[in-house]
């Protein structure tokens, strides 16, 4: 049951305690760089870039737990937002998102060289020189409202190559991201088409739930394997079943829609993924503005609640080959 004000969620997952992982050994708390001294990849998974995104946290303690160690290349392992992390409340659980501002919209060097400053700026700027030395990323996420998981693969193919050889989610999102700042999957090299460098940010359901985690905990026992960095055996234990892989679909996103005052409205409920199928169907209120889908059998991609004035309530999306 829910009211207007303090909607009750579902909480099915517990935050992992992962002050064991403070020291790390790169000189930067809580992150960890594991070199096997053999030529290969630098791969970087990434968790509670959003503080209230347990299910990053519970996969990368599933691999420090297993003492999974790469069998070539490096392995870095990174929890990112950790004031955010750390202020997060089961009571009220979309609080602990960011402390100051979004950690995933201050990803261009002009931000990060500037003048300006917040906790989420300055734990950037710390983790910056790690971020610069990685060729794959792989940064861990969950949704408010939206049921299925995505693959937010960036707007180059390179992004959607990758996100085929990860094999899961179903969906793949090729998108610019947001107009209100860059995300860390869209750092420079990682979209840059001459660089070898490559960036996944994936979904994985809705916030704190237990299949979040379970396919947080899948999603990253297969990229590794991927990669050649665990064995067939640990990839076979907790990494995906043949069930869990099934056809991929790609859905590349033509905008944003930006909302353009504090009271938007959706005039029925979405989860993410639907169809629309006519060009012009209203889904919502900007104010008093009725706000249409662009064009025929739109995807609607990501729909966001409780949005501000400059932020996007959804994105739109077409399927691709
Ligand atoms: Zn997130």
């Amino acid at each position: 049951m829910t009211n207007e004000t303090h909607p009750t969620f579902d909480i099915q997952i517990e935050a992992p305690d992962i002050s064991p992982y403070k020291q790390g050994n790169t000189g930067v708390d809580y992150i960890s760089t594991f070199d096997s001294g053999i030529e290969g990849p630098h791969v970087m998974i990434s968790a509670v870039v959003h503080g209230n995104e347990l299910c990053g946290a519970i996969a990368v303690d599933h691999l420090f737990k297993q003492n999974v160690k790469p069998l070539k290349g490096k392995l870095t392992l990174a929890f990112m937002n950790i004031a955010a992390y750390e202020s997060f409340n089961p009571s009220d659980p979309t609080k602990s998102r960011f402390v100051d501002e979004d950690f995933n919209r201050v990803w261009t060097n002009e931000i990060l060289e500037g003048p300006r400053d917040s906790i989420e700026l300055r734990r950037a700027r710390d983790v910056l020189p790690i971020l610069q030395q990685v060729d794959y990323l792989f940064d861990i996420h969950s949704m408010l409202i939206s049921n299925d998981p995505l693959m937010m693969a960036g707007p180059k193919p390179k992004g959607r190559d990758y996100a085929r050889k990860i094999g899961l989610p179903k969906y793949v999102i090729s998108d610019a991201g947001h107009s209100n700042g860059t995300r860390m999957r869209d750092y420079e090299d990682f979209i840059r088409p001459e660089s070898p460098k490559n960036a996944l940010l994936i979904e994985c359901g809705t916030h704190w739930k237990q299949k979040s985690a379970d396919l947080a905990i899948q999603s990253v026992y297969k990229l590794l394997h991927e990669f050649d960095m665990i064995s067939d055996e640990l990839a076979a234990l907790f990494g995906p079943k043949e069930a869990d892989l099934i056809d991929q679909i790609f859905v590349e996103v033509s905008g944003p829609y930006t909302v353009q005052s504090d009271n938007f409205k959706y005039a029925s409920t979405y989860h993410g993924m639907e169809v629309v199928e006519k060009a012009g169907t209203v889904y919502g209120h900007d104010g008093d503005t009725p706000v249409a889908t662009p064009y025929d059998n739109c995807v609607m991609v990501m729909p966001s609640l409780n949005i501000k004035k400059g932020e996007s309530s959804v994105r739109y999306g077409r399927i691709i080959p």
